[in-house]
């Protein structure tokens, strides 16, 4: 495979503030024949601008083009693969996108009285009972904002329930080492206390570990399934049992929901409480910091404590319900992320039944392929996973001196995004990769080939991979100050960037 040149060079287009010409305008308005008063009489002196505005002044096509150049200017899934493992990266079908901007949808005000808005309440009733049947739970609450905060939620639901009981000193919450980053933050900022459990050499939770752990100070586990690593817990079922015995609840982080739907249940397998990650399983667009979704939904026994209010069926039609005694309170303003909501139902009602499974297998198989192709290249020590594997790269550092870090700067020059590398920490050099299934063999072909030939680079001319990304708008940037001093402003040349 050959690299496709590069149009033209990094950093020489102008931006829509250098094409600006004073007097330049992209719309012409028609002079309103309403007698207008001047601004100062409507507004206070001291609140008006003693200049105007340094807006570009460019006509409508150059807006157009200024866009559009600034949306190649970083990848994203539109564009091709994003196999950024345990996001879920998957293609975003459009009709999702006209579903949620019905002027009836995005119109809407919160305030907006129930009987005025029963379609929409509607709508979260049956997303809701939908959540519920594909995770085998008994009731749910749509107001997370993020898979994060569904966690929040679930922990804070373990706290509640606890309580009412008069265990209020279950404290600890059990999490593998191979765990989201998520769940140890979690359970720190609910005021509980993390113990962590060792995996086993394949990669699955230790069940002996577990066993030394549980106590009457144990509030619960907090375990994906498929884990992390891509790799089933097959021993779930016991699991379940040893926590539910030790007076502990079973918590799915159910980002991994994309391996399983239609074909396994979450309360099946003896979970208390899941999360669903929607942007994710239920495709709306992320990874830009953009609003998600993360319901939650629990077995009966928790039901009374979730959020309020919830949505409930009512004769004919739906009501809020604010008469919920045990509830944690709310967890969001008004009822959640209600765009995304609409998204996750669309996609959910268009694949019906049993595209909700054959979803999770094309997803696998999509993995297992990848898995095959790649593995004499970059080993997986903990074998091929469900819906995504996690290589590693210690064998290529070890002979190039390249690393996972550098493998995944030089995949941009091909045109994909980098998988998740350095993450989980119990692989070295980690490169965790997952394709969805809304990648085809050709496109998946299309990474494979880049990932060995980047391995080939490796071997013949390590500086190429080093020195990674060569075609990108910049370069290598300084990751922890681009996170600490985040600027993503126009600055005009001379101006100062403070302020
Ligand atoms: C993405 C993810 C989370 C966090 O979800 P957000 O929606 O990003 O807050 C938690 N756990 C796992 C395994 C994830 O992949």
């Amino acid at each position: 495979m050959s690299l496709v040149p590069f149009p033209f060079k990094s950093g020489t287009t102008p931006t829509i503030f250098e094409r600006s010409q004073p007097g330049r305008t992209g719309t012409a308005m028609t002079r309103p024949d309403v007698p207008t008063r001047p601004l100062p009489e409507l507004i206070p002196q001291r609140h008006l601008r003693a200049s105007p505005p340094r807006l570009p002044e460019v006509p409508e096509h150059e807006v157009v083009r200024h866009y559009t150049e600034i949306s190649l200017k970083n990848h994203h899934v539109d564009r091709a693969l994003y196999p950024l493992g345990s996001c879920t990266m998957k293609h975003n079908p459009k009709v999702n996108e006209q579903l949620a901007r019905l002027s009836g949808f995005a119109g809407l005000h919160p305030f907006t009285p129930v009987g005025a808005v029963q379609g929409a309440l509607g709508l979260m009733y049956e997303l809701g009972q939908l959540l519920v049947e594909i995770a085998g739970m008994d009731a749910c609450s749509l107001q997370p904002a993020a898979g994060a905060q569904g966690e929040l939620t679930g922990v804070l639901l373990m706290r509640a329930y606890h309580q009412s009981r008069g265990e209020a000193g279950r404290r600890r919450v059990l999490i593998p080492d191979s765990a989201h980053g998520t769940n140890p933050a979690t359970v720190a900022l609910a005021g509980f206390e993390v113990v962590e459990l060792k995996s086993n050499e394949a990669g699955r939770l230790s069940v002996r570990a577990l066993r030394e752990a549980l106590d009457d100070r144990v509030a619960g586990l907090m375990l994906t399934n498929p884990n992390t690593l891509g790799v089933f817990e097959s021993a779930i079922l016991e699991i379940s049992e040893l926590v539910h015995q030790a007076g502990g609840l079973m918590y799915m982080d159910g980002a991994n929901l994309n391996a399983l739907t239609g074909v396994a249940r979450p309360g099946d397998m003896g979970y208390d409480i899941v999360h669903f990650n929607l942007h994710k399983t239920f495709s709306t667009p992320h990874g830009g910091g953009g609003p998600g979704a993360g319901p939650v939904a629990v077995r009966s026994h928790l039901e009374p404590f979730l959020p309020m209010p919830t949505v409930a069926a009512d004769g004919g039609g739906y009501v809020l319900d604010w008469d919920r005694p045990l509830s944690i309170g709310r967890v969001h303003g008004f009822y959640g992320n209600f765009g995304v909501l609409v998204r996750a139902y669309t996609f959910i009602r268009m694949l019906g039944r049993s595209g909700i499974r054959e979803m999770a297998e094309a997803a696998v198989l999509n993995n297992a392929y990848l898995s095959a192709r790649l593995e004499e290249r970059f080993p997986l020590p903990y074998g091929r996973g469900m819906h995504e594997s996690v290589f590693s790269g210690t064998e290529l550092k070890r002979r190039t001196g390249v690393k996972t870090l550098d493998v995944a700067k030089r995949l941009l020059d091909y045109g994909f995004h980098a998988p998740t590398v350095y993450f989980p920490l119990i692989v070295s050099e980690a490169l965790m990769t997952e394709p969805t299934e809304t990648e085809t063999k050709e496109e998946l072909d299309r990474y494979v080939e880049a990932l060995l030939s980047i391995a080939a680079e490796a071997e013949e001319d390590p500086e190429i991979v080093t020195a990674a990304p060569h075609v990108t708008p910049v370069r290598r940037l300084d990751e922890g100050r681009a996170g600490r001093e985040l600027d993503v402003r126009w600055h005009f040349p001379g101006e100062p960037r403070e302020g």
